[in-house]
């Protein structure tokens, strides 16, 4: 608590009306988690599992990663800890589980989409999520990587409460799932918007390659319309099951405080990143108040380019002058 004083925030992040938007952390171990709790973040909104099969020729044991999940949620007690099954392939090849020879391996086989082609992994990363859940207290939240049907949500799901989970829902990090998300959501529990790669796909620009970083821009107008389409669609299922179904941000954008600030007001309700953001984030977000984040919103949606729409809302955030 004193290191989350000295850097700024201590947890509980609020808007300018007290209306509570959790800042949360994305971190890969256990000595990232005890960094994180330490910055105040409020749980932990992304858990990338990949660590824990990096640099290996086979699959880690279901002991191995009950140990690794567990360093992260023992530093989470009580409160809430988002777990992302392994997101293999593209920028991240494991040589028991990807073809290296993929001509698009973006577009390949990868996250969820491994199950296809190596059953049995994912099955047996649930039951390692499930058995260190059990053990710790935090809340556990399990969710799928690279989902772009209804059917794959559906399908994940159901492997997730086989395995004993309560609470499982998928990333939506391709424009398909953003477009659709009122199905989706009638089939898991939550959403959270990948925008580093839901950036990439809608602009079909490789967010490894530099010379299309102006394209990688989570400010473009199309991004900003796809997250708008998540929301609403999520609510279309809250509406349809009479169960909220939350969208959260783990992409770099929800570090960028004044474009958090419009996915607020967009009706994202929770924002995962790096701890090093939480501060910033929560300092800007403390001067409006929801109707303030909804017209930002309004601001950023209506604009042409991405540059117009980071340039009217922050000039309309006096904090950032
Ligand atoms: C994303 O795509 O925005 C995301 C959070 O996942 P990763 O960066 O690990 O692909
Ligand atoms: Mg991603």
């Amino acid at each position: 608590q004193a290191a989350a004083l000295a850097a700024g925030f201590a947890g509980n992040n609020r808007l300018a009306d007290g209306h509570a938007v959790p800042l949360l952390a994305n971190v890969a171990t256990g000595k990232d988690a005890a960094k994180a709790a330490a910055a105040g973040a409020e749980g932990v909104g992304l858990l990338r599992t990949e660590f824990c099969f990096l640099d290996r020729d086979t699959e880690p044991t279901h002991e191995e990663q009950v140990a690794a999940y567990t360093a992260v949620f023992r530093e989470f007690a009580g409160k809430k800890v988002v777990i992302r099954t392994l997101d293999a392939g593209a920028d991240k090849p494991l040589p028991f589980l990807t073809n290296a020879d993929e001509p698009n391996p973006a577009l390949g086989v990868r996250g969820y989409r491994t199950d296809w082609t190596s059953p049995g992994v994912l099955a047996r990363q649930l039951a390692a999520i499930a058995q260190a859940a059990q053990e710790n207290e935090a809340e556990i939240w399990v969710m799928a990587p690279m989902i772009a049907t209804t059917d794959e949500a559906a399908h994940f799901t159901q492997l997730a409460k086989e395995a004993g989970l309560k609470t499982a829902g998928v990333m939506v990090e391709v424009p398909s799932a953003a477009l659709t998300s009122s199905h989706i959501l009638q089939n898991a529990d939550f959403a959270s918007l990948g925008t580093n790669d839901l950036t990439q796909y809608a602009m079909a620009a490789d967010r490894m390659l530099g010379p299309l970083a102006h394209l990688n821009d989570p400010w473009q107008p199309a991004v900003l319309h796809l997250i708008k389409a998540t929301c609403d669609g999520a609510a279309a299922a809250s509406a349809a099951t009479g169960t909220a179904k939350p969208v959260g941000v783990c992409g770099e954008a929800a570090a960028d405080p004044a474009l958090a600030a419009v996915l607020v007001g967009l009706g994202v309700t929770t924002l995962s990143m790096s701890p090093r953001a939480l501060t910033a984030v929560n300092r800007v977000l403390a001067t409006i108040t929801v109707e303030e984040a909804q017209r930002l919103a309004a601001q950023a949606l209506a604009a042409p380019t991405a540059e117009a729409a980071r340039d009217a809302v922050r000039g309309s955030l006096p904090i950032l002058d």
